[in-house]
């Protein structure tokens, strides 16, 4: 007998059950549309040159050492972070109600913000766009929240938004509930709130007594501009709102694996910022005690260096445009062939991510059947797609469709 014996096999988490598949697969058209990593035209990963040069002069700095970082994380690197999301002329920095604390990229960020709210603040509700990110609810569950709750969010007839349905699940929930928003490039629909939008969420959110938590995964990436993808988290921030904004270096840095995050905090009250600093050292001191440097100290360094910044800069309007024309070529692609339906949502989408539209039989169709390899769900990743099998993707799609 064994202390584990009673173990009962976990599910399997999808993307990478997905990702196995496709790497056990000969096929030699074989596609994988699964996880959300950029690649280039090649289908090649991509570590920005940006990050490969800063980290030489890293490396060729015998000043630097590697002593523990604080409890919070690299002050250079938080401090860039917050100012990166909220913008120099925010009232929050100006007024110095703005803080960040480092962590292990967003998820991290995720979970050490959700176990300081229910743990610290005592908050037990949250809520998450239906559909979301599949992380959402384990990390809150896991930091001490109890009950999970959905908003509605995607109209899968109209395939759009349903901003009737999501104001009303805000305006039914419970004082005190913690609402997860994606400020751009919702995972997995791709489908955003406009700002008119947005205004109407945030009467709600301030009427019921509701508290803010931005998920911000995707900045610059989606858009290729970080004011433009930050908008929906300043607007809240100049209305006045204490809020969180979990941020994630993985796909705008292609830091993936380093594990570079910031949890920015805006607060009301100068005076309460101590207190609710030594609370969360606590929180983090006892889960991983101390963040790790190399990932937060590149872009720590290319965020507070002009040169570097602009040449990053261009790197995201890279990533992001190319995505952009994958989203054009798929949706030309689709008509020209004559798929029967309605393929504009595929460019009015943004993001790394597009909800085609396929439902759970025609998706695993897709994978058996062509060896395009996406979720059950219809989410496909636009990274996956290049110039050299587009084509193949988008009569794989007819085929399915009219299967
Ligand atoms: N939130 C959302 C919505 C995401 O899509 C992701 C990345 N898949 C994350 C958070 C966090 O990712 P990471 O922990 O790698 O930064």
């Amino acid at each position: 007998s064994s202390w584990f014996s009673k173990v009962i096999e976990g599910p399997p988490i999808e993307v990478f059950a997905l990702n196995k598949a496709y790497a056990e697969d000969t096929f030699p058209n074989k596609v994988s549309l699964g996880v959300g990593a950029y690649r280039t035209d090649e289908g090649k990963p991509w570590v920005l040159p940006v990050v490969r040069e800063t980290e030489k002069i890293l490396a060729e700095n015998e000043s630097l050492n590697k002593e523990y970082l604080p409890v919070l994380g690299l002050e250079s690197f938080t401090k860039a972070a917050t100012k990166m999301l909220l913008g120099e002329e925010s009232p929050a920095i100006i007024e110095d109600r703005a803080f960040g604390v480092q962590s292990l990229s967003g998820t991290g960020a995720l979970r050490v913000g959700s176990e300081f709210l229910a743990k610290v603040v005592g908050l037990k509700v949250f809520y998450y766009s239906k559909p979301t990110w599949e992380n959402h609810r384990l990390i809150f569950l896991n930091a001490g929240f109890e009950e999970a709750r959905e908003y509605r969010y995607w109209d899968p007839k109209n395939r759009n938004l349903d901003i009737n349905g999501f104001l009303e699940d805000l305006r039914n929930a419970p004082e005190n509930a913690v609402i997860i928003l994606h400020p751009c490039a919702h995972n997995p629909t791709g489908c955003d709130p406009t700002p008119d939008q947005w205004k109407q969420i945030a009467e709600v959110i301030r009427e019921r007594r509701l508290f803010p938590f931005f998920d911000s995964a995707y900045q610059g990436f989606a858009s290729g501009d970080l004011v433009k993808d930050a908008w929906a988290v300043r607007y809240f921030v100049e209305q006045g709102f204490e809020i969180f904004c979990s941020q994630s270096f993985a796909k705008n840095f292609g830091l993936y694996n380093e594990r570079a995050g910031n949890l920015t905090i805006v607060m009301n009250d100068v005076m309460e910022i101590p207190k609710v600093k030594s609370q969360i050292t606590l929180v983090v001191r006892g889960m991983y005690s101390n963040p790790p440097n190399h990932g937060s100290s590149i872009v720590s360094y290319v965020l507070s260096n002009p040169k570097l910044f602009e040449q990053w800069q261009g790197h995201i309007r890279t990533m992001s445009s190319r995505i952009i024309e994958m989203r054009k070529q798929l949706r030309q692609h689709l008509e020209d062939i004559g798929t029967p339906g309605d393929w504009s949502h595929i460019t009015s989408q943004i993001g790394m991510f597009s909800y085609t539209g396929l439902n759970e039989c025609q998706s695993e169709h897709m994978i058996k059947q062509h060896h395009v390899y996406m979720l059950k769900s219809g989410r496909i990743s636009m990274c996956g797609l290049t110039p050299s099998n587009v084509e193949y993707v988008a009569q794989a799609i007819k085929e399915t469709v009219t299967n």
